[in-house]
């Protein structure tokens, strides 16, 4: 069977299959794995995502809080916002599928983590080589000089508006917002995990941020294997090799087991 048809018919592949084919990549592509991740993989940890059901934008919009606008008509209110967040994630642990890819990795079977995610719970599950395409909602930078600190997990900042311990600017945190460009240095970072990689786990990603989407997007079109790894449909859910229609950590349960 050609790898078209492969392509074509992967959705009438029965779950056990998709599970079966997924193990056998990531075996036998062993050092050449990376893992793509969005904010569904820390929904099953209490953080709530951005789009899907109970996603944080039904709530908030996002253009009042998550963009350089929104901070210089009203930096308290998306401070106020930020410090929620990051007192959410403060509680959060790790879930089993942060930590199955930490073991993936110390096992040589993973070569790094891309993540969207902001939250620290890939480090915080022991992962080391982990590319924070949007940032860290950890870190804060200031917007008069520029400094960044580092604040460390779980250290909420206690004043309604932090300032700059150099030069008295007003921090913000260092994450990437709207209508802003990512880092280049971690760009680039992640274009060469991506350069490396013949196997891409995709795992909870809605694939509607661009241009992170445009990674994974980018491997297909080069023939690399994606794995999907969503309990929803995506717009990469046609141009992956193997769909795993489940939660995050029901399906790194079942391909621990099956990889080990
Ligand atoms: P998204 O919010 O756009 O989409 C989340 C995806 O996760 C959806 O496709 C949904 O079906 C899927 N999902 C939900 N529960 C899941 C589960 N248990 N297992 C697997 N998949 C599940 O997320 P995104 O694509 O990462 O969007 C991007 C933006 O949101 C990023 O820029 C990121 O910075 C930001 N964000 C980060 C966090 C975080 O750090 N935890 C939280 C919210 C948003
Ligand atoms: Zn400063």
């Amino acid at each position: 069977m050609g790898e078209s048809e492969v392509y074509e018919d992967f959705h009438d592949i029965p779950e056990n299959d998709a599970y079966e084919e997924a193990s056998k990549l990531i075996k036998n592509h062993k050092g050449k794995v990376i893992a793509f991740t969005g904010s569904g993989i820390s929904a099953e940890a209490g953080i709530p995502t951005f789009r899907g059901k109970d996603g944080l934008w039904n709530k908030y919009k996002p253009e009042e809080l998550a963009t350089p606008e929104a901070f210089r008509r009203d930096p308290r209110k998306v401070w106020e916002w930020y410090k929620w967040r990051m007192k959410k994630i403060a509680k959060a642990e790790p879930t089993l599928a942060h930590k199955v890819l930490a073991k993936w990795e110390e096992r040589g079977i993973i070569l790094g983590i891309v993540t969207q995610n902001v939250d620290g719970l890939h480090q915080r599950a022991g992962s080391k080589e982990v590319v924070e395409l949007h940032g860290s909602i950890w870190r804060v930078r200031c917007t008069r000089c520029g400094k960044e600190y580092n604040l460390g997990f779980g250290n909420v900042p206690e004043e309604d508006l932090p300032k700059c311990k150099e030069c008295g600017g007003l921090l913000r945190p260092a994450v990437v917002w709207f209508h802003e460009p990512l880092p280049a240095r971690n760009w680039m970072m992640a274009e060469s995990l991506f350069n490396e990689a013949e196997v891409i786990l995709v795992v909870g990603t809605s694939g509607l941020v661009y241009p992170a989407a445009s990674l994974p997007v980018n491997a297909a079109v080069q023939g690399k294997a994606l794995i999907e790894i969503n309990p929803e449909d995506t717009p990469l859910t046609s141009l992956s090799r193997v769909k795993i229609k489940a939660k995050a950590s029901e399906a790194f349960k079942k391909l621990e087991e099956m990889v080990s």
